[in-house]
């Protein structure tokens, strides 16, 4: 006998739009065609859905997410790992949420102070920074934050953990539904722990519970191995590290995600080159669609 909580779970699958996968700053140009030069967002369906409703990091790649809606606007959650620039520069440009019938909740990591969420995040989208503040964006935005721990939104079960970056709060997130699970570790710094047993940064407890058993981790792979030593104070991971996570975690699939704007297509063909003997490694590209 079939039961219903099968047939449902069955019918429930999770598309996952790579609308952005650039670290830093876009990077625009011949050179970076095939990656994709976009900064950080993803952008999750449910099947039974036509539109996303669930949107991760709003970068500059948050303005491909209106294409998604075919002229329908936003109803749904933004949620951001951290509030650095290239994870938040593409809100007020989200032409599928920035309109009068839209429904955009936006969640931040909490900040431990004594601003509300809107009041931060008006610190960097205000004047003279900007022309506008987040409430004058259109439609009904709301501003919240979260602590780590579980919350459902729009459906999905975000479970948030705080990871090391560097400069403000940032979270990892494992992302379920009843059939499928993601994590999203975009800005990662293993190294702030150690060095870890392979030089690489510390395969820490929250990074493994993040990740474990995940299908999808979508991670930090904005340096390579050779590079910690000179950049890593930048405060990111290499992709030798985000594989061996996955590894670990015995994941189903690792994205390397969040590239370095300099790396141009050639040179990302040579990352992924190292890991040509391991399966299940996939660089993140704006083409790459997911269905979970
Ligand atoms: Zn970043
Ligand atoms: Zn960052």
């Amino acid at each position: 006998m079939i039961t219903i909580e099968k047939i449902r779970t069955r019918a429930e699958r999770v598309r996952v739009h790579f609308l952005g996968v650039r670290g830093s700053t876009p990077a625009p140009g011949k050179e970076f065609l095939r990656y994709g030069g976009h900064t950080s967002c993803l952008a999750l369906s449910h099947d039974d859905e036509a539109s996303p409703t669930l949107l991760l990091d709003a970068g500059t790649g948050i303005r491909r997410c209106s294409a998604l809606m075919d002229g329908r606007a936003f109803e749904g959650t933004i949620v951001l790992s951290h509030l650095h620039w290239d994870h938040l520069h593409g809100l007020p440009f989200f032409t599928g949420g920035d309109r009068e019938d839209a429904r955009v909740d936006v969640v931040i990591p909490d900040q431990q102070d004594d601003l509300t969420p809107e009041a931060t995040l008006a610190r960097g989208m205000s004047p003279p920074h900007f022309p506008i503040s987040p409430q004058e964006l259109r439609g009904k935005w709301t501003f919240a934050s979260l602590d780590a721990g579980t919350t459902s939104l729009e459906r999905f079960d975000v479970t948030a953990l705080e990871i090391p970056h560097k400069g403000g709060r940032t979270f990892g997130y494992r992302v379920s539904d009843a059939h499928s699970t993601l994590t999203y570790m975009p800005d990662h710094c293993p190294t702030i722990l150690g060095p870890g047993p392979d030089g690489w940064g510390e395969y820490h407890r929250d990074a493994l519970e993040l990740a474990r058993g995940a299908d999808v981790l979508v991670h930090d792979a904005f340096l390579v191995a050779e590079e910690l030593a000179g950049e890593g104070f930048f405060g990111h991971a290499a992709a030798e590290y985000a594989v061996e996570l996955a590894r670990r975690g015995d994941v189903g699939r690792c994205v390397l995600f969040h590239h370095k704007p300099d790396r141009t297509d050639d040179a990302l063909d040579e990352v992924l080159a190292r890991f040509g003997d391991v399966p299940h490694v996939t660089p993140a590209t704006e083409s790459l669609v997911l269905q979970l």
